[in-house]
């Protein structure tokens, strides 16, 4: 079963790599119009080559680069449909070891990111609904960090629970008042991408002890969250907002 997204027009930030490359591949397969964005132009022009959809240099820190990037939606497309707030980064380091440079940049990449996107995009989504009540659908990549632990991840899980509640947040507000925007987090488990594999050993995630800890016996694949995130945009789950999507295998119950 694929989820319909034809014809919606998606931006997906971070969709140079990982999860983000993998949303914006599947959804330009299935006929969503995908802008997709990322830090590194230079690797978000050749991803966005191979998914046949159009690839923008942004850092979701700047509010300049989501004007644009929205801005570009709409000269495309004449519209923005929905958006995943995706880019990510991790410091993978024991709390009396990370720097605040480093804690602030995690905070300003998820959490700020997030929050001007979702400010852009909702004031984008109520614009262009010409009075009428507007719709779309916003998805926040968060992680099953927002509402688990384990060490050397402080900084991150709280960015992470922040990107979760925030969702919620912003979920209960923009659906009052006859609009009917939507949004989630999706939280995933550990999942095969560069941003992982750079903190695991080598190998980690075929370890027998990982696939042991994933009650579903596998390691987890960008494509797994990416299914996820675009049943979250698509007309099938409209009736879901403000909810934290779980995606992990299982993992964080074990
Ligand atoms: P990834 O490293 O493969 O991709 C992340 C992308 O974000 C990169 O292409 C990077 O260039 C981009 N990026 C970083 N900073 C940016 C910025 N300031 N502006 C724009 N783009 C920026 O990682 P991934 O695993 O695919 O991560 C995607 C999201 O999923 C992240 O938010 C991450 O925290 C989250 N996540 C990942 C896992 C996992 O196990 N891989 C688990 C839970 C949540």
């Amino acid at each position: 079963m694929t989820f319909d997204i034809r014809n919606k027009v998606v931006l997906i930030t971070g969709a140079a790599s990982g999860i983000g490359a993998a949303t914006a591949r599947l959804a330009a397969e299935r006929g969503a119009h995908v802008i997709a964005t990322d830090l590194d132009g230079a690797r978000m022009q050749g991803v966005a080559a191979d998914c046949h959809c159009i690839g923008l240099t942004h850092d979701v820190t700047s509010q300049d680069d989501w004007d644009n990037a929205i801005a570009a939606a709409v000269h495309h497309y004449g519209r923005l449909d929905a958006l995943v707030s995706n880019a990510g980064i991790v410091h993978y380091e024991r709390i009396i070891d990370l720097d605040m440079a480093r804690f602030r940049r995690l905070n300003q990449v998820h959490v700020e990111g997030s929050f001007i996107g979702l400010q852009k995009a909702v004031a984008q989504m109520r614009a262009q609904a010409g009075g009428k009540p507007a719709t779309g659908s916003i998805v926040l990549t968060a992680s099953v960090m927002a509402n688990c632990a384990a060490p050397a991840i402080s900084a991150y899980a709280a960015a992470k629970a922040a990107m979760a509640n925030m969702a919620r947040a912003v979920g209960v507000e923009v659906g009052r008042k006859g609009d009917m925007i939507r949004v989630n987090a999706v939280c995933p488990g550990p999942t095969r991408t560069p941003l992982l594999e750079g903190v695991m050993p080598a190998g980690a995630m075929n370890d027998p002890a990982h696939r042991a800890d994933v009650p579903l016996g596998v390691p987890q694949e960008p494509e797994d969250i990416a299914e996820s995130i675009l049943f979250l945009i698509s007309e099938e789950s409209s009736f879901m907002t403000a909810t934290q999507m779980v995606v992990d295998g299982g993992w964080s119950l074990t």
